[in-house]
């Protein structure tokens, strides 16, 4: 059985469900096909949640920008998954290119019976490429899943579970010292799949930011990721639910040219707009 992530206490308090798969919830619900790590809307404004008082209260562009975000988009049940292992493979086939992309690598994976660390690690690395083909730069992203495989089996004898008892500082070495995996796919396997408290920096948090004046376009991955780390308190939820809700804002509004009009983070532009890319 998966181990979960929900602490017996969380579970006992009615907590949200933190981590499921298809057969398994930490509160024992029946009938949820999503891995998630927040299942239940969090919206400080109407429903104050532990995690904004616990630590500290959340103030200033971090909280305002959550509430727009949450108020346009609601809850965003990121990552769509079945179990931990499917969240790290989408994680690497996920690099350079969309989710439609990644869904079609993974349907095919799972229509083959792939989707497991054996079966896959059996595979030979041409194959498991002209099967991930949907996903761009296949030969590329074979050899990553496999290097993660050969890290998987020889440390851990392929179980996910004794991966996942290292501490998150010595697991995000680990994977960073794993060939194509860097910063924001390490980070997305300890977050969406770990349960650990990690924000995870992609493209469109970076640009989002610096439109707004509120970092650097120039700063590095650990200046964006202590930015909200620093910010807000640690959980994975709050993380999970933050990062997905970027991710939506990026999709439909924040691309390499802005739609600000419509925007729900169009009221916090400060100055001139942004016009493309070139102005970041
Ligand atoms: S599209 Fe415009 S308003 Fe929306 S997040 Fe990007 S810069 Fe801000």
């Amino acid at each position: 059985m998966q181990e979960p992530i929900q602490t017996a206490r969380e579970a006992r308090e009615g907590a949200p469900h933190l981590f499921h798969t298809r057969n398994h919830c930490a509160t024992g619900c029946p009938g949820f096909s999503r891995l998630s790590a927040l299942d239940s809307p969090i919206h400080p404004l109407t429903d104050p949640h532990p995690m904004f008082t616990k630590t500290k209260t959340i103030r200033g562009p971090l909280r305002l920008y959550y509430d727009r975000l949450f108020e346009a988009y609601g809850p965003q049940h990121w990552w769509p998954a079945e179990d931990r292992f499917e969240v790290i493979i989408g994680a690497i086939l996920t690099q350079n290119t969309t989710w439609n992309n990644v869904e079609r690598a993974i349907a095919n994976l799972k229509r083959e019976g792939l989707m497991s660390p054996k079966a896959l690690h059996r595979l030979p690395v041409r194959r498991l490429g002209s099967i991930i083909r949907p996903s761009g730069y296949y030969n590329v992203k074979a050899v990553r899943i496999k290097s993660f495989l050969t890290f998987l089996i020889d440390q851990y004898g392929g179980d996910l579970e004794k991966m996942f008892k290292e501490t998150t500082k010595k697991l995000r070495r680990f994977l960073l010292d794993i060939n194509g995996i860097g910063p924001e796919t390490a980070d997305s396997i300890l977050l969406y799949a770990g349960g650990r408290p990690i924000f995870v920096i992609d493209a469109y948090t970076r640009r989002i930011l610096s439109r707004h004046g509120l970092v650097s376009p120039r700063s590095t991955y650990g200046v964006l990721q202590d930015f909200f780390m620093k910010g807000l308190p640690p959980s994975p939820r709050l993380y999970n639910e933050y990062h997905a809700l970027l991710i939506e804002v990026g999709k439909h509004h924040c691309r390499k040219e802005p739609i600000c009009s419509g925007c729900p983070l169009e009221r916090f532009l400060i100055g001139k707009r942004p016009k493309s890319v070139r102005d970041l």
